[in-house]
């Protein structure tokens, strides 16, 4: 499955969660400050490795993630 994420800056507060259990490693650190203070994680993910998995979502302690999943096309069924 094909997936892709969204990471709200104005939300994360850099605390590297996500990357580290991200199985794709297509999730890293910014090397800025938000206005906040904090370096916020930064979804970096040309070769479109992200599987959807959730993990990311599921471990932000400031549900700063949003995860998509690319629908199923649907098969034609012969008869
Ligand atoms: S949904 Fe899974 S594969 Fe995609 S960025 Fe999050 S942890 Fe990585
Ligand atoms: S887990 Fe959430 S708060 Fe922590 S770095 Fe990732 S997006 Fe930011």
């Amino acid at each position: 499955m094909r997936g892709a994420i969204r990471i709200d800056e104005n939300r994360c507060k850099g605390c590297e969660l996500c990357a580290v259990v991200c199985p794709k490693q297509v999730i890293e650190i910014a090397d800025y400050f938000t206005a906040r203070g904090y370096r916020p994680a930064l979804y970096n993910d040309p070769q479109q490795r992200c599987t959807g998995c959730l993990l990311c979502a599921t471990i932000c302690p400031d549900a700063a993630i949003t995860v998509y999943r690319e629908a199923r096309a649907e098969r034609a069924v012969s008869v």
